[in-house]
């Protein structure tokens, strides 16, 4: 007998945790299908890695009871200070000209996640973990949803399925939404980095010829970094000896931290843009890496992913009985399309204008970095889209 609900949301990390925990709050009936135990989860390498909350993201966790719970680990970052190396041209966002406390917060993306699942667990929710997607059929009521539970296939039925299970999305393949690619065969390196300087508030982003350079203000007064470069080039300099590394990132970086060390382990992630220009299709939706995995250069998949999480929670809040039907979700891919594009587009044409050394483009990044600073409405445009302001507000946003 098939198990029958309103929504099903594969993939519970921290896009689809969050829509699950907003959707807890209606009486729609939901479950959510995880293929990794949470506590495995909790003890991955890759879940150190910082992730940059922007003021909006703080606003839409507040409203899911969650912020309360991940400020104790949340860095503030009251300013921003963007640079290009071996140019004059830079820029400085601050919190307290945009009369913000901070213009965003660092937080682990394991602590989060760990957050995100206690609620769940906690919720109402019915949570199959580990269990994963094994197929799915569409038809005009509904869609049946085969998974594998404690290796057993188990028949599930809903309304509407949920795809925010990352960027191999499984729903999204079997469902045959087209996606579109920009490999940049470009590696991030992320690690710990002790810093001499006393300043913890400050979150820098270096653009040099071979990539940028991402320094966040972490705990315990260290800095997390994401330097993305060439593969190749990744490759190598993870084999250097830490002198040799720390020499080298050094001279990338500048002084503007002082003495640079490291504390902490490297880790390598590649990197690449790809979107679905249409994530909706008949009674099936797809949010997050799912459907658009994002460079790190600009710190925005899990801002953009959580504002997918919201505005969907918002359109299924309205919904009438039935929560899959064709106007509630092409008024969702309507309303999110403008805030998709723009960040996808602004995150390629930045590592396009910055990750080179071609003289033209050197000079024109210059420039516009100099006009930055010294136009005050640019600038203000450019804070409320870092601070993830620039978009519509969700109902979860404003409360
Ligand atoms: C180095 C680095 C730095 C980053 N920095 C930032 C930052 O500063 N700010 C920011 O906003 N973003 C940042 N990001 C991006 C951010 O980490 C992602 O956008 C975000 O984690 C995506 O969340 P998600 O829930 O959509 O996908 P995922 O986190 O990939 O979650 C998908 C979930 O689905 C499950 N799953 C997959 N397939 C199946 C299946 N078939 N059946 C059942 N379950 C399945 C997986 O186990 C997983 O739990 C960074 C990313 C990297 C790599």
């Amino acid at each position: 007998m098939a198990l029958d609900y309103d929504v099903v949301i594969i993939g519970s990390g921290m896009v689809g945790g969050c829509l699950g925990l907003a959707l807890s709050q209606t009486s729609l009936r939901v479950a959510m299908v995880e293929a990794r135990p949470f506590v495995e989860k909790q003890a991955d390498d890759a879940g150190k890695r910082a992730i940059a909350l922007s003021w909006g993201s703080r606003c839409i966790l507040e409203q899911l009871n969650l912020w309360q719970q991940i400020k104790d680990c949340a860095k503030p970052i009251r300013h921003i200070h963007v640079s290009d190396k071996g140019a004059f041209g830079k820029t400085r966002l601050s919190a307290k000209k945009q009369h913000v406390d901070a213009l965003g917060y660092v937080v682990e993306a394991v602590k989060i996640e760990t957050i995100v699942s206690n609620n769940l667990l906690a919720s109402t929710v019915d949570i199959m973990c580990p269990a994963t997607l094994v197929d799915y059929t569409v038809n005009d009521k509904n869609v049946g949803v085969t998974i594998e539970l404690d290796g057993k296939e188990q028949a599930l039925s809903c309304k509407l399925l949920v795809g925010a299970d990352g960027g191999l999305s499984e729903v999204r393949q079997l469902g045959g939404f087209e996606l579109k690619e920009y490999p940049y065969d470009q590696q991030a390196i992320t690690s710990l980095i002790k810093v001499e300087s006393d300043q913890y508030d400050v979150a820098y982003e270096r653009f040099t010829s071979e990539g940028p350079i991402a320094m966040l203000p972490h705990f315990d007064g260290l800095y997390s970094l994401v330097w993305t470069m060439p593969s190749t080039l990744a490759e190598q300099v993870k084999q250097l000896s830490e002198d040799a590394f720390l020499e080298r990132l050094q001279s990338r970086f500048g002084q503007w931290l002082g003495e640079l060390s490291i504390s902490g382990a490297c880790q390598i992630f590649p990197l690449s843009l790809s979107h679905v220009p249409n994530p909706v299709s008949s009674r099936v939706v797809l949010i997050g890496n799912a459907a658009h995995q994002l460079h790190p250069v600009a710190g925005q998949g899990f801002n953009l992913g959580l504002r997918d999480a919201a505005l969907l929670a918002d359109a299924l809040m309205t919904a009438g009985k039935d929560v899959g039907v064709e106007d509630v979700l092409e008024s969702y891919a309507r309303q999110r399309k403008t805030d998709q594009a723009l960040i996808t587009g602004f995150t390629d044409s930045v590592i396009k204008l910055f990750s080179t050394d071609n003289a033209l483009l050197s000079v024109l990044r210059n420039s516009g970095l100099l006009m930055l600073d010294k136009v005050p409405m640019l600038k203000n445009q450019f804070a409320r889209q870092t601070m993830g302001l620039g978009s519509r507000f969700a109902r979860l946003k404003t409360g």
